[in-house]
């Protein structure tokens, strides 16, 4: 495998970074009059092609003590001031709200969410809020430790990012941090009664795309669903290209060759989740594939993120934020966090546009957003 940045290391010119994700973001003007004014104030958070929202990632911290190849460089990352980044009072007074409108699930995430002290109190305040699912993905490197408090606050399951089952390829990818405290983290989190413990790869052509029969394998022998989630261009290097992912349909091939698979049918809270499932036939377990480059699922996303600086995010993949840190800070009221709310929702396009030919990357990359 390559170490460093990507493939693209070998021979080829580093490609230019993204944006400075330290550049502070723009809010763009209000949308349109027409179309605020067509918003609907009360009943679910619909947007403009019928999506209804009831999904929101809370990301606590830009912070992370890895560098993932696929996420961050190796060197040279600047993190948010303490100052900008939301307090737990008020991330909990935006999730209420959000709540209030017909948001069932949250995922708590970063950088690294537990590198964040006190996300265990943190989880309490969002648990008695009432959430029908509450997880968090985390990289595994603190999980062990705090997997019983992370529980019995109210946490009802967790994905633990793993992109590699050699210990010394995880640690290449990684450039910090090693195997086998993770792969003892998802023990802690299962004895602790956090449940499913899901597993996140990320399999990247010439780094470890040999391994998608050995995840599979994993999942067959641990019972831990396996999520194997196409690289996307969020990568802070900028080196993603389109022939270093390796296509879902691929992964699906691979592992229905030796172990057969049948599709699993998407049903109530899976119905909008962005994986598609398959089980092994002979009963031993599931993986799932999330296709977000070669089949965009973005017909059924019902997500809406909050970064760990407050600002909203209708897609991954946007470029326009609204602050509820700014509402929050300046005095605003519940009913503002919600006008909010239901706008950053109303604006989302359609799809988030990967595949067209004007596609341009967003200011922030995967850690600074929340994956
Ligand atoms: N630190 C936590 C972790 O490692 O799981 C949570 C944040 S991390 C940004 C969330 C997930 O995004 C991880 O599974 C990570 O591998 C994935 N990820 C990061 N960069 C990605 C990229 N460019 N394309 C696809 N997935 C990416």
């Amino acid at each position: 495998m390559t170490t460093g940045p990507l493939p693209m290391a070998s021979g080829s010119p580093p490609a230019a970074p993204i944006a400075d994700p330290r550049v502070p973001v723009v809010i763009r003007p209000r949308p349109d009059r027409s179309v605020v004014d067509a918003m609907p104030t009360t009943g679910p958070l619909i947007d403009r092609f019928g999506r209804i929202h009831r999904d929101l990632r809370i990301s606590v911290t830009d912070r992370c003590n890895l560098r993932c190849v696929h996420c961050l460089p190796e060197e040279g990352v600047t993190f948010l001031p303490r100052s900008e980044i939301l307090g737990f009072d008020e991330i909990v007074r935006a999730a209420a709200v959000a709540r209030r409108l017909g948001i069932t699930s949250v995922r708590i995430t970063g950088g690294e969410p537990l590198v964040r002290q006190g996300v265990p109190d943190l989880v309490g305040r969002l648990a008695a809020l009432g959430f029908d699912d509450l997880s968090l993905t985390t990289n595994g490197s603190e999980l062990a430790r705090l997997a019983p408090s992370l529980a019995a606050a109210g946490l009802h399951r967790v994905n633990v990012s793993c992109d590699s089952l050699s210990p010394e390829r995880f640690a290449r990818i990684r450039r910090r941090g090693q195997l086998a405290p993770v792969l003892a983290s998802m023990d802690a989190a299962e004895a602790a009664g956090l449940d499913p413990v899901k597993v996140n790869v990320v399999p990247i052509v010439g780094v470890n795309d040999d391994e998608v029969e050995s995840f599979a394998e994993f999942a067959r022998s641990t019972g831990r669903p396996v999520r194997f989630i196409e690289f996307m261009p969020l990568d802070a290097d900028g080196a993603w290209r389109r022939d270093l992912v390796v296509p879902a349909d691929e992964i699906v091939a691979r592992i229905h060759a030796r172990w057969p698979l049948e599709a699993m049918p998407a049903s109530g809270l899976d119905a909008s989740q962005p994986a598609e499932r398959y089980r092994f036939v002979d009963g031993n377990g599931e993986i799932g594939v999330i296709a977000s480059v070669t089949r965009p699922f973005c017909g059924t996303c019902d997500r809406l993120r909050v970064t760990a600086d407050g600002s909203l995010r209708n897609c991954l993949f946007a470029h326009d934020e609204l602050s509820v840190r700014k509402v929050l800070r300046e005095g605003g009221t519940e009913d503002d966090l919600a006008l909010m709310i239901r706008r950053a929702i109303w604006a989302k396009l359609p799809g988030h546009g990967i595949n067209d030919p004007t596609f341009l990357r967003p200011e922030r990359s995967m850690s600074m957003i929340g994956g």
